[in-house]
């Protein structure tokens, strides 16, 4: 059960990348990364797996501390992540979610499902119908189908976001 999580850290100019690795929950420590950051904050979540009920009061409380000083962007959020962006409105406090995965399913192969990383830009831009942006399956090449519900999948896109347009 070593499942605890692995915070990678880069600087890069005015950026700092905090790649974060496994489950977020009580045993982590997210007070230790918010030391010496720059200007803006960039979280990669491509590699966390769970966030449990004691993880996410813990994330959000770093989140709206960092997020009164820093620009936050949020990129490659794991599926996990996605789910608890849709249930918790605050939970990226200000910040920017740049791209996430998305579970598709291939109708021609028995791939089950896989996920695929889409942008917010894309997203929003293709939202006629609030439709998922098309994508290949990488065995066959044939066109996947998207494997949720996007009005529910797509939801947290349509909060926080400043495009007052209707
Ligand atoms: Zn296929």
């Amino acid at each position: 059960m070593s499942n605890r999580l692995k915070c990678r850290r880069t600087d890069d100019g005015d950026t700092t990348i905090i790649r974060l690795d496994g489950v977020i929950d009580e045993e982590t420590d997210l007070e230790s990364l918010a030391v010496n950051l720059r200007p803006t904050v960039r979280f990669d979540l491509e590699r966390v797996t769970r966030i449990n009920s004691f993880g996410v009061r813990e994330w959000i409380n770093m989140v709206q501390s960092l997020g009164e000083r820093h620009n936050l962007e949020f990129t490659r959020c794991s599926v996990p992540v996605v789910e608890q962006l849709n249930m918790i409105s605050n939970f990226f406090g200000g910040g920017t979610v740049v791209s996430f995965y998305a579970p598709y399913i291939c109708p021609n192969c028995d791939g089950g499902e896989v996920e695929m990383l889409l942008t917010t830009e894309e997203v929003v831009s293709n939202r006629s119908g609030m439709d998922a942006p098309p994508r290949k399956c990488p065995s066959c090449g044939g066109a996947m189908e998207f494997d949720d519900v996007e009005m529910e999948y797509f939801l947290f896109l349509e909060c926080g976001e400043t495009h007052g347009v209707s």
